[in-house]
């Protein structure tokens, strides 16, 4: 075995086939030409080539392995596939220090040069030849373009994975995530950047870690780049993938086919321990962000993640609460209780609710009334108690036991509470008599719900004196008589309140006819309303009780006179207003004021 006249020596971890190109341009052959003059067949590999070094003792090549020649190479677990093959990356400025392809450059996932902070080059940036090893060696291409002239910086992700690739082919790299560490290895590297540069598409990602001409470099550029951003933007970058996800399957409740290729990659491919944090984050954003339930079918989730994530579904929750899931999904149906509601296959619906919100249905009944006990506890009737939580004056609040009824229920709290602070702005006695009670103004002076729900609130302000024992209830509220029906009338007449034509006539004690005729005599005022496609009159309260303070009927008159109705008409000097002889109206009607004098004088002078 004859020494070559030439003989660079290999750069310990020099690519074996790289370090074969390098000898053989420098004895003027092409690699293989070299390699069928070296090799007779008669020697192993390793001492024909220490041979033609004149015995050099060869150091630890590094991958990929060169077909044909039975020489170790150091391949750190990788596959053929994670190396370059036919084309060279190269760092101009590495190749000014030393003129040899580092190893590092062999990787299809290796973009930049960490050292040097620049783009790898892997064409001539004038002409667009691919670097051959005599052109990468000589620093300058066949058109004469010196590479180090053309120098594309690298970007600070780019930076710091090149850096971890670069280092791992020594020794184990530490990942640093936030205050996550992770201890990788070449091929755990190159295998998760495999993975993961793609995650950044979201769901449109069909096969993760099939990456087409990953040995173009400009390809590879942009797939590491996906990695590298999810490494330097750590978790964020990684969450908003998962966002993109949700986003796109908001009805969807499984995990599994809600997250597709992602969850593939991160609990099969990358399966191993090393890539935990890839799974932690991933929970993380879960336990936020993850309406679906979680439950034991997902036996790859950390336990901590299953127990702490909020959302359950309706079987948990119809079990914790005793409540039926039939009235769980109507109260979510309904909105009384916040629900996520997803389509299930065959179009089911899944809902989902935060057990923090199970307190909520499971309220200890002792802070409870049912209607009849509220109603009992405030003094008042129950159709009146319905009247006070249809104006807001009491808070019915929701029912505290689902299972039994549909009713109201009141806090004690808000009863009592209620109750307690008329106590206190109640006076010791009031000024003036007549008093009256509100049970007795309730009963006899019409005061509908309105009306009550305002006087209320009024004297719950002081803003009305009244009297209330100790352990009085509503019903004992009393009022200075005077004071009351003044406040009355001044609410009326402030609050527009309107009445229909039967309901008037009910008041006034007429009968519709007459009130019809009274308003077309415009001595009731009335105006008109659309109703149901229907012209309806109306008329104002406060009309009703100026025209009862104004008019009088003949039949009224006589019972009062306890005379018959035809001798009262005899007797009196007053012309009616309206009636049968006067106008054709269908009643007599007498003007209060008109008949002062006539009835105290004549009537009572006569009887
Ligand atoms: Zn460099
Ligand atoms: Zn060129």
């Amino acid at each position: 075995m004859k020494p070559l006249p030439l003989r660079p020596l290999p750069v310990p971890s020099e690519a074996l086939s790289d370090y074969l190109e390098r000898l053989a341009n420098a004895n003027g052959y092409r690699a293989s030409e070299l390699w069928n003059i070296l090799d007779r067949g008669e020697y192993p590999h390793e001492q024909v080539l220490s041979g033609a070094l004149n015995g050099h003792i060869l150091p630890e090549f590094s991958g990929p392995t060169q077909q044909g020649i039975d020489i170790e190479v150091q391949l750190s677990g990788l596959r053929a596939a994670d190396f370059t093959r036919m084309r060279r990356r190269w760092c101009p400025l590495c190749i000014e220090n030393a003129a040899w392809l580092r190893p590092a450059w062999r990787l299809k996932v290796m973009t930049v040069c960490e050292m040097h902070r620049v783009q790898l080059l892997e064409t001539c940036p004038v002409c667009h030849r691919l670097g051959s090893i005599q052109a990468i060696l000589h620093g300058a291409c066949e058109c004469g373009a010196r590479y180090v002239q053309f120098i594309v910086p690298a970007t600070r992700k780019q930076i710091q994975l090149a850096e971890l690739l670069a280092g791992s082919l020594k020794d184990r790299v530490i990942l640093t995530l936030g205050n996550v560490t992770a201890i990788l290895t070449t091929q755990q590297l190159v295998r998760m950047i495999f993975y993961t540069a793609q995650l950044g598409k979201g769901p449109q990602l069909s096969r993760p870690g099939q990456l087409q001409n990953l040995e173009e470099l400009s390809v590879a550029l942009h797939l590491v780049d996906g990695a590298a951003t999810l490494i330097a933007d750590w978790p964020n970058a990684f969450w908003h993938c998962l966002e993109l996800y949700v986003e796109a399957s908001p009805a969807d409740a499984s995990v599994r086919r809600v997250f597709g290729a992602l969850y593939q990659v991160i609990y099969h491919h990358l399966h191993e321990p090393v890539f935990q944090f890839w799974r932690d984050a991933f929970e993380l954003f879960l336990l936020d962000h993850w309406r679906g339930e979680l439950c034991g079918r997902h036996r790859l989730f950390k336990e901590h993640t299953i127990q702490a994530h909020p959302n359950r579904g309706l079987a948990y929750v119809a079990r914790m609460t005793g409540v039926g899931s039939e009235t769980l999904k109507r109260m979510v149906h309904q909105d009384w209780l916040p629900g996520n509601r997803f389509t299930g296959p065959k179009k089911r619906e899944l809902i989902t609710v935060d057990s923090k919100l199970l307190a909520r249905l499971i309220p200890d009944p002792a802070d409870y009334l049912d209607m009849r006990s509220a109603a009992r506890v405030l003094g008042v009737k129950r159709t009146r108690l319905r009247e006070l939580v249809a104006t807001g004056v009491i808070l019915a609040d929701a029912k505290p036991d689902w299972r039994r009824s549909n009713q109201w229920n009141f806090r004690r709290s808000e009863v009592c509470g209620f109750l307690e602070q008329l106590r206190q702005v109640a006076l010791p006695n009031l000024p003036k008599a007549p008093t009256v009670p509100l049970n007795y103004a309730l009963r006899y002076w019409r005061v509908n719900a309105l009306e009550l729900a305002a006087l209320l609130r009024t004297a719950k302000q002081g803003e009305i004196p009244f009297t209330l024992p100790d352990q009085g209830l509503l019903r004992d509220i009393t009022f200075d008589e005077a004071g009351l029906r003044d406040w009355l009338a001044q609410h009326r007449a402030l609050s527009i309140d309107w009445v229909s034509v039967p309901a008037a006539a009910d008041l006034l004690c007429l009968k519709e006819q007459v009130v019809y005729e009274l308003v077309a005599k415009n001595m009731l005022i009335a105006d008109l309303v659309q109703k149901n496609g229907y012209s309806q009159k109306r008329i104002s309260r406060s009309s009703l009780e100026r025209f009862r303070g104004e008019y009088i009927t003949l039949v009224e008159l006589a019972n009062q006179q306890k005379m018959s109705v035809r001798s009262l008409l005899n007797r009196l000097n007053v012309t009616p207003v309206t009636g049968p002889k006067i106008d054709g109206g269908r009643q007599y009607f007498y003007r209060r004021d008109d008949l002062q004098g006539d009835i105290l004088s004549g009537i009572t002078t006569s009887s």
